[in-house]
């Protein structure tokens, strides 16, 4: 990691550590697979790191393995693998990913991925549990499912104090003293709540920075890409949650994020529309399809995606280190369920960004293999546009899928959509004039 000195100096050390940071988790995956070590599988919505590191447990995401394939263009490959051995065109791209990856030993463009010991998971998504299944078939493991109460109805979440929320938080605690024992018998290791401890207090200062950085990108001009440079952001959110190096780099972040913030560096030189992002981001040609954008003067300035697949952490929740796990019950209750929300209850969350972020446009993108995020979409599209007079775009593709990803068709219709601002924009200042 590079160090802080406060100066012009700073601006792009997220990015060029985070790539660091990135290729150095891959490195020591590498290492685990070849020694044949010990690993925990988990998921972004929930992925319980913060309890898996007190076991020394070095934690793979499968969702990024296989989104890693799209975006060194190789996802096809894998997904013909899975496909041909019988899996559905139809399930989701990251599990037929991941699937070829096991089939091939763990062979991956980033590195060997070591097998699992052991998987965690919640109920975020459904496929998470289908998808740890295939791992106990194939590797006979225990796996694990957190069940973690979510928002019963729009707007009806409940708080500290409020009874049933102390009811859902003990039910997830309990929960967790089952995953304790479960982790002290897959490693051997004894738990050790001062570590817990540690591993909470690291994972506080990265909850903090995280909500932070989403704050800053409200300036004008915005100071980084939701969809590229929140997506290098978020890598660090998952695979260095609770550790020294996720803390430190968060607050580097902040450091320079601030830095920008009151330069008025933006991420463009040339800002003309700000937009939100929602959806999944389309990496199997993920630079071009940012450039469909940022070559109109459109950036992204917020996504829902840094939201739930940040596993809620955008809240900037803290633990009280007092009680670290009733605590870390109420941590994980919030925010998986928050994360939840971000999907499920999208229209408020972005009636709410485009207030605050004083965005221009919507992009909508749905996806083929993804149901839990993409379902409903048109609907919560309608909801927005009947709460705010703001544009939208609605374009499908694929997180993985580079079949059903058409640039040209992309192309079309996003520069109808920049057309439509322009003209709107045209309209209000003959209005005003
Ligand atoms: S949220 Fe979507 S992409 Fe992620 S595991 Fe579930 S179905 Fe797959």
């Amino acid at each position: 990691m590079t160090e802080h000195n406060g100066d012009a100096s700073i601006v792009g050390r997220g990015n060029k550590d985070g790539a660091h940071l990135f290729r150095q988790w891959f490195t020591e995956l590498n290492q685990t697979a070849e020694h044949d070590g010990r690993a925990a599988y988990v998921f972004v919505m929930g992925s319980m790191a913060e309890l898996l590191r007190v076991f020394d447990l070095p934690i793979v995401f499968p969702e990024i393995n296989s989104l890693q394939t799209a975006v060194r263009r190789v996802a096809h490959e894998y997904l013909n693998e899975a496909e041909d051995y019988g899996y559905s065109p139809d399930i989701c791209g990251y599990v037929k990913a991941d699937v070829a990856t096991q089939l091939r030993g763990g062979q991956h463009p980033m590195g060997r991925i070591p097998k699992p010991s052991l998987a965690v998971y919640t109920n975020a998504c459904n496929t998470y549990i289908k998808w740890a299944e295939i791992w106990e078939r194939m590797y006979h493991i225990p796996i694990f499912t957190l069940d973690v109460p979510g928002t019963r109805a729009a707007g009806a979440q409940t708080w500290r104090g409020d009874a049933d929320f102390e009811n859902d938080r003990r039910y997830v605690a309990a929960q967790i003293k089952e995953l304790i024992a479960l982790c002290e018998e897959v490693t051997t290791v004894s738990f050790d709540i001062d570590r817990l401890r540690e591993v909470m207090g690291y994972a506080n200062i990265m909850n903090r920075g995280w909500k932070r950085v989403l704050e800053l990108n409200r300036s004008r001009p915005s100071i980084f890409n939701a969809v590229t440079d929140g997506t290098i952001y978020l890598g660090v959110t998952n695979g260095f949650r609770g550790t020294a190096t996720g803390a430190n780099y968060f607050e580097a972040l902040v450091e320079e994020m601030e830095y920008k913030a009151a330069a008025g560096i933006g991420t463009m030189t040339d800002e003309q529309y700000r937009l939100l992002f929602v959806g999944v981001p389309c990496y199997p040609i993920f630079r071009r399809f940012t450039e469909l954008f940022t070559e109109w003067g459109g950036t992204f300035v917020n996504s829902t995606y840094l939201w739930f697949a940040s596993g809620g952490t955008n809240l900037g929740f803290e633990y009280d280190l007092d009680r670290p796990i009733e605590s870390l019950a109420e941590g994980i209750l919030v925010s998986v369920r928050d994360a939840m929300d971000s999907m499920f209850f999208q229209d408020r969350i972005l009636v709410e960004m485009v207030d605050t972020y004083a965005a221009d446009g919507v992009v909508y993108h749905p996806i083929k293999s993804c149901r839990t995020v993409s379902t409903g979409l048109a609907d919560n599209r309608r909801a927005l546009m009947a709460a705010r007079n703001v544009p939208s775009l609605f374009i499908e593709s694929d997180m993985m899928d580079r079949r059903v990803v058409s640039e040209a068709q992309l192309k079309n219709r996003i520069d109808a959509f920049f057309e439509g601002l322009a003209s709107r924009r045209q309209q209000a200042a003959i209005q005003q004039a």
